[in-house]
């Protein structure tokens, strides 16, 4: 599904990205935790090609998206991506901002999209606000939606960046509800998040970035109960 061999990344001569390599397998739960300025986000960006590697393979189901030649737009179209700040329209409703891009993609007609949007709107607990202006909403609520409108693409790989960090702690839980069940259904997921308790539950392996490298990876029992680098840690006495 995601295969990242030896990528390398660099603002100026910021070495962000240190020779990082990564497979994750359909269906699988991948959690990423670190530091601020680790190279998370760089990481995640570049599975859809909103940054590009200096040096090292990206491949994504199969379209090797390190190549600045390959259709970027046929990957993108399969990979939902949630990001801390929810990125919605808001001057559309809620039933708009989740049915515009498979309507103006051509995945789907406007009837199909509207009642798609509307079960997954009922799948995040929104039923009842698919008329509201996204302006009304809670961040919670919006958060949910923009979950909504990434699974509207039916996309095979979802991206989490922080996806509960801007929210009030009492709508944190219904939004990692929601991705828990997402999880479930067998959707693969590859998550930054500082949510150690939901990291424990729901991942089948977390990956732990410091200094643009992977310092080490496991099974959540691995990783939180008996880290072996000194690094993780020092990090996991912080933050636990
Ligand atoms: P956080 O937990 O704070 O979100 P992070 O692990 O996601 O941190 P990144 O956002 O990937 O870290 O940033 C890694 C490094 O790359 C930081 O030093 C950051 O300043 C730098 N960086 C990120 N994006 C850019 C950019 N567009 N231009 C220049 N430097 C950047
Ligand atoms: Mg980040």
């Amino acid at each position: 599904k995601v295969h990242v061999d030896k990528v390398n990344k660099s603002y100026g001569d910021n070495h962000v990205l240190r020779d990082i390599s990564l497979d994750v397998m359909a269906n699988e739960v991948v959690v990423m935790i670190g530091p601020s300025g680790s190279g998370k986000s760089t990481f995640l960006r570049m599975l859809n090609q909103l940054e590009m590697p200096n040096s090292g393979l990206v491949e994504v189901d199969g379209y090797d998206i390190s190549d600045p030649k390959t259709d970027i737009n046929k990957v993108r179209e399969n990979i939902g991506m949630v990001f801390q700040n929810f990125n919605l329209f808001n001057n559309y409703t809620v039933l708009q901002n989740i049915t515009l891009a498979p309507v103006q993609l051509g995945k789907m007609t406007k009837e199909e999209a509207d009642k798609r949007g509307k079960e997954l709107l009922a799948t995040v607990g929104l039923s009842d606000k698919a008329d509201k202006s996204v302006n009304s909403l809670s961040g919670g609520q919006k958060q949910r939606v923009a979950i909504a409108r990434a699974l509207a693409m039916d996309p095979d790989i979802m991206l989490f960046d922080e996806p509960t960090s801007a929210l009030d702690p009492e709508m944190v839980g219904d939004v990692l509800d929601v991705m828990k069940d997402l999880a479930k259904s067998g959707m693969t997921m590859i998550i930054v998040t500082h949510e150690m308790g939901f990291a424990k539950q729901v991942a089948d392996r977390v990956v732990f970035f410091e200094s643009g490298k992977i310092q080490e990876s496991g099974t959540p029992e691995e990783v939180f109960n008996a880290p072996k680098n000194e690094r993780l840690q020092t990090f996991l006495s912080k933050v636990m």
